[in-house]
């Protein structure tokens, strides 16, 4: 079981660029994503407290969820962004190897947190499963993440179908 997560809610919807918002934009990716799986693959919808309970409950093999970046001084089009939790080997595995297979990405230390003075990210601290943060630069160039989409998607499929089984142990 892997759970797919598109970034933020139908109620708060984070970032704006015209008609366009990111969660409804990052749901469509998800969907593609899933669709793009050979294996079980549950969707998780709503607040982050309503996915972590998601998690909770399934205990997926990794959640991903996925976001659009919205910092307009920090640019790098088609940057994949990653915030593997921390200690956990097989989120920081995929982090790796989804970095490796999609050159233009970086490994980041946070999500909406990546200050980490700030404490830790909800949705990190409270996944009991390895959680990853993809994070597609940028919304502000959304024709440029779109052309990128099928590339990106497949890509991070493959990478997922290969996830091993173990490195569930916990590194310090
Ligand atoms: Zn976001």
């Amino acid at each position: 079981m892997i759970i797919l997560a598109p970034g933020h809610s139908t109620d708060h919807p984070g970032a704006r660029l015209d008609d366009h918002n990111e969660h409804a934009e990052a749901r469509g990716w998800v969907e593609a994503l899933a669709a793009l799986l050979s294996q079980p693959v549950s969707v998780a919808l709503g607040t982050a407290r309503q996915k972590a309970a998601v998690i909770t409950e399934l205990r997926p093999r990794i959640a991903v969820e996925w976001h659009f970046g919205s910092n307009h001084t920090d640019s790098t089009s088609g940057v994949v962004a990653l915030s593997p939790k921390r200690g956990c080997l097989r989120s920081v595995e995929f982090a790796c190897r989804l970095e490796q297979a999609l050159p233009a990405a970086r490994l980041t230390p946070g999500w909406y947190r990546g200050d980490e003075t700030q404490g830790e990210d909800f949705f990190l601290l409270h996944s009991p499963s390895p959680a990853i943060l993809i994070t597609v630069d940028q919304f502000t160039n959304l024709t440029y993440a779109r052309a990128q989409r099928e590339r990106i998607l497949q890509v991070t499929a493959d990478q997922l179908r290969q996830l091993p089984s173990h490195g569930d142990s916990q590194i310090s």
